[in-house]
């Protein structure tokens, strides 16, 4: 092992989660890079001593992450060997026991942490792959998130970087040999399985025999001198792609001369005689001529029809040469875009954008603000950005724009690359290894000013960072989920942005109930666009006209059944379908069908049963008939009579979008159906099939979860129908009503778009829930209002922070004692370190409790800093840890 080192290495270094402000580790960063390093590939190989001649300071030890396969939160000391240097962000290969592994270099430092030390390998790539403001963030993430430190820094390497630790096993003996030996039979089938083979990769070993324990026979048979092990990297995952190319060696007027000549056809001097067709030689001489000097191969083949051995006369005659040329593969190069003017901004739009671009000139030191962009849905928000990033190109610097879900905004990506023609760069999972590579090398080298792409994109490697825009930055899609690191794409972004000097904006119609508490406390900058507009025209020459938010009508669904109503649609609303069914406008039935939960509901006054102590609502266990808290596992029976109201009637509700479908295909017979969820849209492509044909107006209803809440614009759609309201507010989760409350908003802003306006019906149990009523009359400030007072009573965020551990087994048993071991150890740890403000909640079965045939516990911390309590244990296999947790369900 390389040098050593044992907890609190990672404290070492300035660490923002334990109250070091940031700016200490931006000071670090240079310290360590330092004007004194130096960080050009050219000096790879010099010796240290014309290193000093240089002027610089000789640095010679190394801080380094290493790909193992186990999980290191930290980085290890090598030495550097004399004539090697490198710098902060350089891939490197370092000794790790007795393997050779993948490392990149995150400190480089004079005095070695611990006496001992290995020397590193070498270095993999000539210049840096990872900024040093890249590296510290790879620290921060993994220490914020107690995640594998390389994982952390695998976010921001070229895609296919990682190479597997391969082991191979050579038999020393021979088949004849092995009969000899003494050996148990476990031995045997080992040497067995590899006699007479050159060599085998011992995973593959592993398959064949299927032998437990492999690792320690083959230690055994090493020992005894039967098998040799050897360590290797496997083959990269992806290289740049090169294409063969023909180049003309002379000038063009030569090689027609050339052409017109009849010597081609006969043998060079000492040369075999040949036997070849003229006539594509001279063709291929003349095409170079025209086109040249440099032509794909396979292009001059195809126009002249050349074959090997005309080629190969060529080359011979010294007329051509062919090489390698390295090509892109360029995701964008079908998406055929016509530019865009910018249209006048209207004074609310131009007074956010000032006080951006203001910030963009940015002093230096004080570090440029945050900006929280708050503003209704289709208010310009997006102008807004375009119009900063504009700026921003014209200072000489690059951005960085995040979306939610690329593949659910092709019209915002649209906007983007009409406004940036040729400079953008998208960013998302449909991309092949392939192309992701070029395309990361591409923005690395700077040839993008715009990287547009979903949460991952954060860690792309924009040089020059101006500007950082988060679009819908209240989305949860911008928390990784699985696998670690379990990071949030704004908490990364917010420290990007401090380190490199960038100034970030947060846009939102729905602010995140966090980012608006920083608003109102100072931390970030709060802009504001209160009104809808829209485009007079079409080149948006002329300014915009304003539009009223849709009217929104709340039906109570008791009332509804009272009537004697049964339907899922409401009297109010199905007229109201039907109308606009009429009038040839189109319409929008939303239901949030998300998560497997069913909750309880008396449908004669809406009461939910919730959980005393966690606020949320219990879900119905059908197999133990009983309702439970998610949170903290207290449960009760089945209430037969509503606690509130005494009815019976209270009874289990879900419904999904296929049965809406259904019923809609029922009461309304004319009407053309789409729908529109995951289980329509698993394929590559398809969500813009449904959208595009859905703007065609080839269906007259659309019906969809939350995926139709996302940022289109759909003109002709007049009326939104949320089929059921409490589906996402009965959640078991602290944010249900936050989330409640976005949603609605969002739908609802699909309405009334276009010159006819819209209107809004939400049906629901619980019309006077404060979520409900709040998006009623788009009062966002009424919403956060109540919420924000609900969190300070709980101490949920933004008053205190979350953890959330989850074990999961596929024994029910063993699931169940480890978590209630993990619970009981975690608040006796608790109670030792004598940490004030922390709730062990749970265990508790997760609200999915058997996932893939594994049993699911969970445990919640809640308090200060729950990381702290977490960061010094370590976790068995089959546990998870999300710090700061989108949701607890
Ligand atoms: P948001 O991002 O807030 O949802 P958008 O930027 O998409 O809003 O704007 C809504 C609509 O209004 C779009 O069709 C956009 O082209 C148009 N628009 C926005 N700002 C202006 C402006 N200043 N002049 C003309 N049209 C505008
Ligand atoms: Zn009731
Ligand atoms: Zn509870």
């Amino acid at each position: 092992m390389p040098g050593g080192g044992g907890r609190g290495r990672l404290h070492t270094y300035p660490c923002p989660a334990s109250h070091h402000p940031l700016r200490q580790i931006r000071r670090a960063v240079r310290s360590s890079t330092g004007e004194g390093c130096d960080v050009s590939p050219r000096f790879d190989l010099l010796a240290v001593g014309d290193i000093l001649a240089w002027g610089v300071r000789a640095m010679s030890f190394a801080e380094v992450a290493v790909n193992s396969t186990a999980p290191h939160r930290r980085t290890f000391t090598y030495s550097l060997p004399n004539g090697l240097s490198v710098a902060v962000g350089q891939a490197v290969y370092v000794p790790f026991g007795s393997r050779t592994l993948q490392g990149v270099v995150l400190e480089v430092t004079e005095e070695p942490r611990f006496a001992e030390t290995r020397d590193v390998i070498a270095a993999i790539d000539g210049r840096p792959l990872l900024s040093p403001e890249r590296a510290a963030i790879a620290r921060w993430i993994s220490d914020h998130y107690l995640a594998p430190l390389f994982d952390c820094v695998s976010l921001m390497l070229p895609p296919g970087f990682r190479r597997k630790p391969l082991t191979l096993l050579r038999p020393l003996v021979s088949r004849e040999d092995i009969a000899a030996l003494e050996l148990t039979p476990r031995q045997r089938q080992v040497l067995e399985g590899l006699a007479d083979r050159r060599e085998v990769e011992m995973e593959e070993l592993h398959q064949e025999t299927g032998l437990r324990g492999l690792g320690a026979l083959i230690e055994q048979l090493a020992g005894r001198g039967l098998i040799e092990r050897i360590y290797e990297l496997g083959p990269p995952k992806v290289r740049a792609k090169v294409v063969p190319h023909v180049r003309l060696l002379v000038g063009p007027e030569d090689a027609r001369a050339e052409a017109a000549r009849d010597l081609l056809g006969v043998a060079p001097a000492g040369g075999r005689p040949v036997r070849v067709r003229r006539e594509p030689m001279a063709a291929a001489l003349n095409a170079l001529a025209e086109e040249g000097p440099l032509v794909p191969l396979a292009k001059l083949r195809a126009q002249t029809r050349i074959g090997e051995a005309g080629l190969r006369v060529l080359v011979e005659r010294g007329l051509v040469a062919v090489e390698d040329v390295e090509v892109e593969r360029d995701p964008l190069a079908a998406l055929d875009v016509s530019p865009r003017q910018a249209p006048l901004l209207t004074p609310a739009q131009e007074a956010a954008y000032r006080e951006i671009a203001a910030a963009l000139g940015g002093k230096d030191g004080e570090g440029p603000p945050v900006f929280l962009l708050y503003g209704v849905t289709g208010s310009g928000k997006t102008e807004v950005y375009l119009q900063a990033l504009e700026k921003t190109v014209a200072l000489g610097r690059r951005a960085i724009v995040l979306v939610p879900e690329i593949s659910l905004t092709p019209q915002t990506v649209r906007r983007f690359a009409e406004r940036f023609r040729g400079q953008v760069a998208v960013m998302h999972s449909g991309l092949s290894l392939g192309e992701q590579f070029d395309q990361w090398r591409r923005i690395r080298d700077g040839h993008y000013a715009v990287v547009i792409g979903a949460r991952s994109a954060i860690f792309a490697p924009q040089p020059d960072l101006g500007l950082i825009v988060m679009d819908e930055e209240h989305e949860w899609t911008y928390k990784q989920q699985e696998p670690a690191p379990r990071y949030h794409a704004r908490a990364v972004a917010e420290k990007l942005a401090e380190l490199t000097g960038a100034a970030l904006v947060l846009g939102s119609a729905t602010p995140d109930l966090e980012s608006y508490h920083r608003a109102t406390a100072g931390r970030y900058r709060l802009l504001t666009l209160p009104e809808r507009v829209q485009a007079a025209d079409g080149d948006g020459s002329r300014p915009c006209i304003v539009r009223p938010l849709p009217e929104v009508e709340v039906v109570d669904l008791r009332q509804e059944l009272k009537a004697g109503n049964r339907s899922i649609f409401s009297r109010s609303l199905e007229r109201a379908v039907a109308d606009a069914l009429a009038g040839g406008e189109q319409v929008i039935l939303f239901l949030n069908r998300r998560g497997a939960a069913s909750f309880v509901q008396c449908r004669d006054c809406g009461h939910v049963p919730t959980c005393s102590a966690c606020a949320v609502s219990l879900t119905y266990h059908a197999t133990e008939e009983r309702l439970i808290c998610h949170h903290c596992h207290r449960s009760r029976r089945v209430p037969e009579r509503c606690p509130q109201c005494q009815s019976p009637r209270i009874r289990f509700l879900g419904i999904g979008t296929e049965k809406v479908e259904e019923e809609a295909s029922r009461t309304f017979p004319g009407a053309r159906l789409l729908r529109w969820d995951r289980d329509v849209t698993r394929r590559r492509g398809s969500h813009e099939r449904i959208l595009m044909r859905f703007l065609a107006h080839e269906a007259d209803i659309l019906i969809g979860t939350q995926m139709i809440a996302k940022g289109l614009d759909m003109p002709a759609v007049t009326l939104v129908g949320v089929i059921s309201a409490d589906v996402g507010l009965n959640l078991p989760d602290y944010r249900s009503g936050e989330r409640t409350f976005q949603l609605l908003e969002q739908v609802a802003g699909r309405a009334g778009r276009g010159p006819r306006g819209g209107r809004v019906i939400i049906q629901t149990y619980t019309p006077h829930h404060y979520a409900i009523e709040a998006a009623a009359r788009h009062d966002y400030a009424a919403f956060y209002e109540h919420e924000v007072s609900l969190r300070r009573r709980l101490g949920y965020p933004p008053f205190g922070r979350l953890a959330r551990l989850v074990f999961a087994h596929t024994n029910a048993t063993h699931a169940q004692e480890q978590a209630l071991r993990m619970a009981a150890a975690l608040r006796r740890e608790c109670d030792v370190r004598g940490i004030p403000n922390l709730d062990v909640l749970g265990p508790a079965p997760a609200l999915v409790p058997r996932v893939r045939g594994r049993y699911r516990w969970q445990i919640t911390l809640r308090g200060g800093d729950p990381a702290e309590l977490l960061r010094e244990l370590s976790f068995p296999q089959g546990w998870t840890v999300d710090i700061d947790p989108v949701s607890l369900l």
